[in-house]
């Protein structure tokens, strides 16, 4: 698919699930998205890991602080994350309770998708109050305003801004597919195509933990007819993941496959071409997309988990560097975000510093990006675009 003219952009959100919060986030993606389009001048497939990312990886299975070991939080859907032996044993109501809030917020993203909220029309009142007189968020309202003054000018030239491609937007929802009776329940055969498809989200990914050739995570994917993304760390060797491609997607059907490569800035650069040359000698069709999130976590002087903003953006540099050296497509970016002003990775524009951690520090699990952390980021990741776009036509009218 992909590999003229679309972006996916992964965004990864967090398990906060109020209705401002799930605003504020969905709102932030809006403007994210509209930034990545303007300076890529192609289509944003816009996908939030909402509404169903309950359940948690853990390296360790088990915390210890102070002397006293306990299992570790697994995610809301198994136990607790409050450091006390009760909250820490699982409870399979949590089940029912994942379950009944991801459908609540899969009704209000809906809604906002929808119901007005994301009309192009309204591009200049997406900008966050805490954002609004910051260096990104006066960046942005500069974009808004030329999107409506273009929108204005459509009007005039009697070209219809009515229509539901501009007062509507596609909204797509994934989260990873680690907790399997889960998952397995909310699986379905659809009748009218005879194809099983997992209902929990659009689109299952296949954690860097649970990839195994001969596990039970692949054998359950390889079942369903979502599409589905794999995590590849630098760990992941070049012929195993040709097999694991073809066992997921025998039939190499395009867009079955996203390739989400999460490594570090270093490793991106030696070990990804190995990854691109593999994939492309099997001729098999994959999207590749960078989560420059999970490869760039360290721990602060104060004990809490961080990510350097420069790391991140170092590692998604280094992802459109090693595709414009292969000849491949940069399909998108995925990323641990929120539409809060929290403060949970360091740098940025507004810079966070270590000392500031704590100050705003909300999440559970893993750090994300602040509102303007990921709007910093994606007008960089938009620039980059365009120059990539500007040097495809350059080469097309040269003839090269
Ligand atoms: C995640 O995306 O939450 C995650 C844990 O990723 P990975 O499997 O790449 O570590």
């Amino acid at each position: 698919m992909l590999f003229c003219c679309k972006v996916v952009i992964v965004l990864r959100v967090s398990r906060s699930f109020s209705a401002d919060n799930i605003r504020d986030t969905f709102r932030i993606m809006l403007q994210m998205s509209v930034v990545l389009m303007f300076g890529g001048q192609m289509p944003i497939i816009k996908v939030g890991r909402m509404a169903g990312q309950f359940a948690k990886p853990r390296s360790d299975p088990f915390e210890e602080k102070d002397g006293v070991k306990l299992p570790s939080y697994k995610g809301d859907n198994i136990n607790g994350d409050a450091f006390n032996k009760k909250s820490r044993i699982p409870d399979p109501q949590r089940l029912i309770r994942a379950y009944s809030q991801s459908a609540a917020s899969l009704n209000l993203l809906r809604a906002f998708a929808t119901g007005g909220y994301a009309a192009m029309q309204r591009v200049t009142q997406w900008n966050l109050d805490f954002a609004q007189h910051s260096e990104q968020g006066d960046r942005y309202q500069a974009l808004a305003n030329r999107v409506d003054e273009a929108l204005g000018f459509m009007a005039a030239a009697g070209l219809t801004v009515d229509h539901p491609i501009m007062t509507t937007t596609e909204f797509w929802t994934s989260h990873e597919c680690l907790h399997l009776p889960y998952e397995q329940s909310l699986t379905r055969l659809d009748s009218t195509s005879g194809l099983y498809y997992d209902c929990s989200a659009h689109m299952l990914w296949c954690g860097e933990r649970t990839r195994q050739l001969d596990g039970a995570h692949v054998e359950f994917l390889r079942g369903i007819s979502n599409p589905i993304g794999i995590k590849v760390s630098n760990k992941m060797d070049p012929n195993e993941l040709v097999k694991l491609i073809e066992i997921l997607n025998s039939s190499n059907k395009p867009g079955r496959i996203t390739i989400i490569v999460r490594m570090g800035a270093e490793n991106m650069r030696v070990k990804f071409p190995h990854l691109i040359r593999a994939v492309r000698r099997a001729g098999q069709v994959v999207t590749w997309v960078c989560d420059p999130m999970h490869g760039n976590t360290i721990k602060a002087p104060c004990g809490l988990k961080t990510r350097p903003f420069d790391a991140i953006l170092a590692e998604a540099r280094a992802f459109f560097d090693v595709h414009e050296q292969e000849g491949s497509h940069p399909g998108g970016i995925h990323l641990e975000m929120t539409g809060q002003n929290v403060t949970e990775c360091i740098g940025g524009s507004r810079t966070v510093t270590f000392d500031d951690l704590s100050s705003r520090y909300h999440t559970h699990c893993d750090p994300r990006l602040n509102a303007s952390q990921s709007l910093e980021l994606s007008f960089i990741i938009a620039e980059r675009l365009r120059k990539r776009r500007i040097g495809n036509q350059l080469q097309l009218s040269l003839g090269l």
